[in-house]
């Protein structure tokens, strides 16, 4: 059986700078230094040694990654055709978000805009409601100013390059490298919380997947792993599939792994305990008053939050942040929320909310409004009629708030 110290990818700079350099025939300056020093020095060519052992495993590493996903990878709506931008708005859907919701809102989503030039020429308001269903709209905000660089900037085709995507607003390291290896097989590194587990893993690494020194090692690991494949972005691809689907955080399925024999958390069977779960901060509380109001014809009362924090430039029924709201009166909340005395609120019980970081309870209160819907529609709120509603971007909050109004 193959050494498990040594199947590692423990490759530092300088090594993936010898294997960079073999892959492209040039040498680097790195290994040309290497070379002098070497013929000086008996001890150090004994190491350099020792580097390219290192180098001839941490290829099949990759290629075991490579073999294996060819039979196990998932088919997602995004894979079946390759072009920057699928992968760009595949890429920032998934942040955060589960893939079984991406699947469901992709191709809608690209119908709707299917070129960088449409979804730039589009209106905030329609790729926020077109985003619905996907939350952390800061992103839908990114991709739109994305697409809006991308037709400036390259005439309206995404950039192969990893430095011009990295460029783009709300286009980060993992980003640019995932669309520029993935599609354009760019051999460019990336880490995302999936990659980095399956790295801190095989090589039993302790600390959490977030703290910036593991962070750092992870993406050094990611550098020597995709300087070693033969196909960059199949092999990085490939390593995130293991960590989305064998390599979970919980209950991982290392008898389905490729690397079962290289994993050294297996081994020592310490997979529960690393990578450490990550310290949670606590969440503040935020209480909102909120008056879910429907006309007979069913159009509701909506208002939209101001563009920048919470939910920020969504819509929701009328809302107020009060700490008392719990105690309010359904008269007293009417007052709050600025409504005319002749609509006469009922309360309707709590609704609780958790965000990253917030613990959300809206105090929800309901009315018919029969007789002065249209003085109700002042401070920006307007009446939105049911089959309105779509092109209206909601958080999944107040969806939750207006169910619970009726
Ligand atoms: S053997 Fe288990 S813990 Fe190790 S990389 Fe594979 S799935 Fe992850």
């Amino acid at each position: 059986m193959q050494d498990r110290g040594k199947i590692g990818i423990r490759l530092g700079r300088r090594r993936v700078a010898s294997t960079m350099a073999k892959k492209t025939g040039k040498p680097s300056t790195d290994a040309r230094a290497d070379a002098r020093s070497g013929r000086k020095n008996a001890v150090r060519r004994g190491a350099r040694a020792g580097e390219h052992a290192a180098e001839r495993v941490a290829e099949p590493l990759a290629e075991l990654l490579t073999a294996w996903f060819r039979s196990a990878a998932r088919d997602l709506p995004w894979r079946r055709t390759r072009d920057g931008y699928r992968a760009l708005v595949s890429e920032l859907m998934l942040q955060q978000t589960q893939v079984s919701r991406v699947v469901e809102k992709f191709e809608p989503f690209i119908a709707r805009f299917p070129t960088p030039a449409a979804l730039a020429a589009a209106s905030e308001d329609e790729v926020l409601a077109a985003w619905q269903g996907l939350g952390y709209y800061r992103r839908a905000r990114f991709l739109h100013a994305a697409a809006k660089a991308v037709v400036a900037r390259h005439g309206g085709e995404v950039p192969s390059d990893a430095e011009a995507l990295r460029a783009l607003p709300g286009v980060g390291r993992y980003t640019s490298g995932a669309v520029a290896s993935i599609v354009f097989g760019a051999r460019v590194p990336i880490v995302d919380g999936n990659v980095a587990r399956v790295f801190q893993r095989l090589e039993a690494r302790e600390g959490s997947a977030s703290d910036a020194a593991v962070q750092a090692w992870a993406w050094e690991r990611a550098e020597a792993f995709v300087a070693a494949a033969r196909a960059p972005g199949v092999a990085n691809e490939a390593l995130m599939e293991l960590g989305a689907t064998v390599c979970t955080p919980a209950a991982p399925r290392c008898s389905a792994c490729p690397l079962r024999a290289s994993c050294r958390a297996h081994a020592d069977a310490r997979i529960d305990e690393i990578p450490a779960p990550k310290t949670r901060v606590a969440r503040k509380d935020l209480v909102l008053v909120t008056a879910c109001l429907r006309r007979a014809d069913g159009a509701v009362l909506l208002e939209q939050r101001p563009r920048g924090g919470l939910w920020g430039g969504l819509w929701q029924p009328p809302t107020v942040e009060s700490a008392d709201g719990a105690e309010l009166s359904p008269r007293a909340a009417a007052e709050l929320l600025q409504l005319p005395s002749s609509v006469a609120l009922h309360a309707r019980g709590e609704e609780p909310f958790l965000t990253t970081h917030r613990a959300v309870r809206f105090v929800v209160f309901a009315a018919v409004v029969r007789g002065a819907a249209t003085a109700l529609s002042t401070r920006g709120r307007v009446w939105v009629k049911p089959d309105e509603l779509a092109n209206y971007a909601l958080s999944n909050a107040a969806k939750k708030v207006l169910a619970r109004g009726g």
